[in-house]
């Protein structure tokens, strides 16, 4: 089996480099906190001489920055860097410019699951770059979990990520809206709980309420009809929401921002569209 370099062992780099010695490759660690290395080390991992010691380089940390700063000015010559880190799509572009600049081949991605669902089934990574340098190293990046190729442009990979995890924090923080309201009327977060997973669930179905499919239809042609749910309605009755948190003595940021952002579609006179119609307003800020 090929060696690969872990670099980076916070805890997903670790759980990354610990997997692929599950999965029986030769694996080089290699931390800006050398210390972080000895668990792995004591499992049969060796320790990089650098952060460019190897020929596949896997890279988890907070930043692109980081990897700059591990990396130094040291030359990428042949090898391939397989960043898994969080950033904005430019700077991941801006790094595949730099990682070619230094020779080498910048594979971006974004991992979705935390540090224990690396290599369990449901495990899946958004790749972008070279398909046929993503390719060669197929196999031995599986062992993180399913490899989900989104394009060439290195950005790409890291726009799907964040726009799970918009929608991910976005609709947690809207749960826990829901229950501090209901817990203000001694309503347990167990109590309330069937109904949210009920609400989650049909969001993702065909259904009446089956919205992911809905809007993303409708976005799609460009059109929003109102039918029984228009906007100003809906516009109306988050402005209820917000006063019911404020009467309940919540905290409001999220839900006002909503209600703003539905009043500006409203006001901007697509109040009859449906709620598909705020994306207009998304689209010009
Ligand atoms: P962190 O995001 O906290 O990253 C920690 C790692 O970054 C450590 O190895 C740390 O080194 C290194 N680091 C930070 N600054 C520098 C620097 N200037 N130079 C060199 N190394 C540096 O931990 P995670 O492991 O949780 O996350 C890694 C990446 O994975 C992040 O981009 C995160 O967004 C992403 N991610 C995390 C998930 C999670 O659930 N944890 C899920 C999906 C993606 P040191 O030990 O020396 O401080």
């Amino acid at each position: 089996m090929s060696e690969v370099t872990v670099v980076g062992l916070g805890p997903m780099g670790s759980k990354m480099a610990a997997t692929f010695l599950d999965a029986g490759h030769e694996v080089a660690v290699w931390n800006r906190t050398a210390s972080k290395a000895e668990p792995l080390l004591s499992r049969g991992a060796r320790r990089a001489a650098s952060a460019a010691d190897g020929e596949l380089l896997v890279v988890s940390q907070i930043s692109y920055q980081a990897m700059y700063d591990s990396l130094g000015d040291e030359r990428l010559d042949g090898k391939v860097v397989v960043n898994l880190s969080s950033d904005t799509p430019e700077r991941l572009r801006e790094a595949a410019r730099r990682v070619a600049g230094r020779g080498g081949t910048l594979i971006t991605g974004g991992v979705m699951v935390p540090p224990p669902g690396i290599g369990r089934p449901g495990a899946y990574t958004f790749y972008s770059g070279p398909k046929d340098v993503l390719d060669r190293h197929a196999a031995t990046l599986a062992a993180l979990g399913e490899i989900t190729y989104v394009g060439a442009d290195q950005g790409l990979a890291m726009m799907y990520y964040q726009a799970q995890l918009l929608m991910f924090w976005s609709s947690l923080t809207s749960l826990m809206h829901a229950q501090a309201l209901l817990g203000t009327s001694g309503v347990g977060p167990l109590e309330f709980l069937p109904y949210a997973r009920t609400l989650f669930a049909q969001l993702g179905g065909d259904g009446p309420m089956g919205y992911a499919k809905i809007l993303s239809e409708e976005i799609a042609a460009g059109r929003h009809p109102g039918g029984e749910n228009s906007l100003h309605m809906q516009a109306v009755g988050m402005g209820h929401v917000v006063e019911a948190l404020t009467d309940a003595g919540l905290e409001t940021t999220v839900p006002a921002a909503l209600k703003a952002l539905f009043d500006r579609a409203d006001a901007e006179g697509r109040g009859q569209e449906g709620i598909g119609t705020v994306i207009e307003s998304i689209r010009k800020p």
